[in-house]
Formats: structure tokens, C-alpha cells, sequence
């Protein structure tokens, strides 16, 4: 791309955790920096823009939309960047039809989701996006499994490329499409979000260990009683097929850590998988599956890790994350991390060095496995990269 002295307009993803208007966790802000600085270094004016949270969910819970507007407003996020930059970064209210400051030489705009146009990948609403730029970057990796405007449609408007990090997400998730074997999988954690990719990695992997959440859905799609332990009744029919589909493939837990309520200070026993007691819940794997689970790994030349084992925010069931994790960390193969939680859990555990790769996306890694790396916007973006080479 040309880029001396041109309006680039990226698209990031800065859905990141905000309390009382601080940003928590700030690893998405400089995962985008690379881009960032290149751009500053040709001269150009950088706009960016980005979603945050669902305001629409806070519409339904019956707030007003200013109050919408107020939690969900990206300003707190301008503020963090100026200070990871050490420049300026201008703050505009809106996301179309804006007044874009002069004296700033990035601009983050308001959040995008603050139009119901986004999400429905509406035409005109990309169009007008596309104005505030003379070239449009995506390096937003975790919204690029959605179909919305400003990863999508805009790239009918605008010479298109990818930013650094959506190439290095691209470049490191490839390695599981055709990964060195043995593939080993870790698909753990609580959300429902895994199943399409557990059923891409039935195909792919060798071994596939489940635990979390997803591992009492399973058990209790198998018929056995896991007493008060949470898990997700809607995925009960696809556990099965993914069950005929894995075969000897998938391990399960074979004891557990479980609690008498979900408390870091409840009373704590360990038991057999099939040994749960009524009124008690797994919050962790067990000893013994630690140990299994470790064996299972050992020779493994590829692993890709979604989902913490255990309830790993309490320290008492933190246990089974933190050992297989750090085993993991131990391992000679390429380690490819996805999912927010997992991310979290890497960087409380400080493993993040000792991975090949942490993904910036949750449902976008899982995606990315399932439709073997075609995601939309990527798609989107292949598409106005060709159409450009014709004219
Ligand atoms: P990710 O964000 O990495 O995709 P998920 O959102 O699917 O992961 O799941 C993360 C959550 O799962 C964590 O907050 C963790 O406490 C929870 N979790 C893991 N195991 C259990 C369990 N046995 N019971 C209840 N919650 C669990
Ligand atoms: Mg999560």
C-alpha cells in the first residue's frame, strides 16, 4: 500500500474489561501498537475505531440509550492508549459524520455498536464509516468471525489491507490447519462457544482432553451424575455427536476437586469422576487427571489450548490451569493459545512467554479452526485485495 501522509482508518479490537473508567487489562491496546507505529513512522493520520460490549443488551435490561452510551462510551480507552503511545490520542464522540481534530495524529472514534447498523453489516452505514479514511486497515483479529459493517462491507469502499496483528494471528493459528502430529487439543472453560471447533479438531487432532464446564456437559450427556456441578443442557445433543464423532480421541476427567458451594472458601473434598456427591460441584480436575493429562501431552509436537480447566480465578481451584499450563509451558512443540479467559489465566500464571502464540481472540481462534482460517471479514478482505489487482 501507498501510505505516505494517508488517512488510514483501522478498525481494532478494544472490547477490553473496563471498571469504574480504567481500562483492567490492556493487552489488545498493544497488541495493536506495531500497526500503530509503523503508520506514525509514514507520516499518516491514524483513525481508529472499535466496538465495546453489547449495548444493546443494556437496552433490553431497560437502561435509557445515554446511559447505554455512558457505560459503554470508549473514552477511558483513548485515554490508556495516549499513555501506552506517549502522544495525544484525540477522543471524537461519534463514529460517522465526525470533525476530526487537527492536532492529533491518532483519533479513536466512539464505539460503533452505538449504531444497530454495525452488527447488520448495513451498506450505507459502511459507506459513511468510510469516510473518515483514504485507506482502511483491518487489524481488529478478534471481530473478524463477525459480518459487520466495519469488517465487512467497508471493504467494498476502501483500498483494503490487514494490519500486523491480524497477519501474525493469521500466520501462527495456520500452524493448527496443518499442524505437526501428534495435534493434541485442551477444549475446557465454560462457554458454549467450542463446539464447532471441537468438531473441526475431532478430524484434526489426535488427542483431544476436556475439562471445565464442558467436561460435566459431556459426562452428564454420558449418563453420569455430577451432582450440583454447572453445565450446559444446550449442548447436550452435540456432545453426543461429538462423542461418536472423537471416539477414543477425547479424554475426560477421572477425579475432581469439588466443592459444597462456589466459594474459594468452601469445603473441599476430591473424588472420582463417577463419584460425585449430590449438592457438590466440580470447580477443578483432580490430582490424578492432572497426572493423565500431562502424560497425554508429553509427546505432543502441536497443542492448542481454549478453556481453563477449573475455576481458576480462586486460588483453591486454580490447581489443574496453573500444572497444565505450566507443563505446557515446559513443552518442545508449537503452543497456541485461544479465548479470553485462557489469556487471562496465561498472564496470571505469567506463561505468556512460554507459548508459541496467544490469540487476541476467543471466538474468533475457535472460528478460525473450525472454517479452516476463512472468517468473513478475512474473506472480505481476500475479495477487495483481488478485485483492487484487476483494476
Ligand atoms: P475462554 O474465555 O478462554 O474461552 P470460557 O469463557 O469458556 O473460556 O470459560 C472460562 C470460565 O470457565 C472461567 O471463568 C472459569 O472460572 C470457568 N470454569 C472452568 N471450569 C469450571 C467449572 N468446573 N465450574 C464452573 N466454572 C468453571
Ligand atoms: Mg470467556
Amino acid at each position: 500500500m501507498e501510505l505516505e501522509g494517508k488517512k488510514v482508518l483501522v478498525r481494532v479490537d478494544y472490547n477490553v474489561p473496563i471498571k469504574n473508567g480504567m481500562v483492567e487489562d490492556d493487552t489488545r491496546l498493544r497488541a495493536t501498537i506495531p500497526t500503530i507505529n509503523y503508520l506514525l513512522e509514514k507520516n499518516c493520520k491514524i483513525i481508529l475505531m472499535s466496538h465495546l460490549g453489547r449495548p444493546k443488551d443494556l437496552l433490553k435490561e431497560g437502561k435509557s440509550f445515554e446511559e447505554a452510551k455512558k457505560e459503554l462510551t470508549l473514552r477511558p480507552v483513548a485515554e490508556d492508549l495516549s499513555e501506552i503511545l506517549g502522544i495525544d490520542v484525540g477522543f471524537v464522540g461519534d463514529c460517522i459524520n465526525v470533525d476530526m481534530p487537527n492536532d492529533n495524529d491518532v483519533v479513536l472514534l466512539e464505539n460503533l455498536r452505538f449504531y444497530e447498523e454495525e452488527e447488520k453489516n448495513d451498506m450505507e452505514f459502511a459507506k459513511k464509516l468510510s469516510l473518515n479514511g483514504d485507506i482502511y486497515a483491518n487489524d481488529a483479529f478478534g471481530a473478524s468471525h463477525r459480518e459487520h459493517a466495519s469488517v465487512s462491507t467497508i471493504t467494498k469502499f476502501l483500498p483494503s489491507c490487514a494490519g500486523f496483528l491480524v497477519e501474525k494471528e493469521v500466520k501462527e493459528l495456520s500452524k493448527l490447519l496443518n499442524p505437526e502430529k501428534p495435534f493434541a487439543a485442551i477444549v475446557a472453560g465454560a462457554k458454549a462457544d467450542k463446539i464447532g471447533a471441537l468438531k473441526a479438531l475431532a478430524k484434526k487432532a489426535d488427542k483431544i482432553l476436556i475439562a471445565g464446564v464442558l467436561a460435566n456437559t459431556f459426562l452428564k450427556a454420558k449418563g453420569i451424575d455430577i451432582g450440583a456441578s454447572k453445565f450446559d443442557e444446550e449442548t447436550f445433543s452435540a456432545a453426543k455427536e461429538i462423542i461418536s464423532l472423537a471416539g477414543d480421541k477425547l479424554k475426560f476427567p477421572v477425579d475432581y476437586v469439588v466443592a459444597d458451594k462456589f466459594d474459594n472458601n468452601a469445603s473441599t473434598q476430591t473424588v472420582a469422576a463417577d463419584n460425585i456427591p449430590k449438592e457438590w460441584m466440580a470447580l477443578d480436575i483432580g490430582p490424578e487427571t492432572i497426572e493423565s493429562y500431562k502424560d497425554e501431552l508429553k509427546d505432543a509436537k502441536t497443542v492448542f489450548w481454549a478453556g481453563p480447566l477449573g475455576v481458576f480465578e480462586m486460588e483453591n481451584f486454580s490447581h489443574g490451569t496453573r500444572e497444565i499450563g505450566e507443563f505446557l509451558g515446559s513443552l518442545n512443540a508449537v503452543k497456541i493459545v485461544g479465548g479470553g479467559d485462557t489469556g487471562a489465566a496465561i498472564n496470571t500464571f505469567n506463561l505468556a512467554d512460554k507459548m508459541t502464540h496467544v490469540s487476541t481472540g476467543g471466538g474468533a481462534s475457535l472460528e478460525f479452526i473450525e472454517k479452516e482460517g476463512r472468517l468473513p471479514a478475512l474473506v472480505a478482505l481476500e475479495r477487495a485485495y483481488k478485485k483492487a489487482k484487476e483494476e
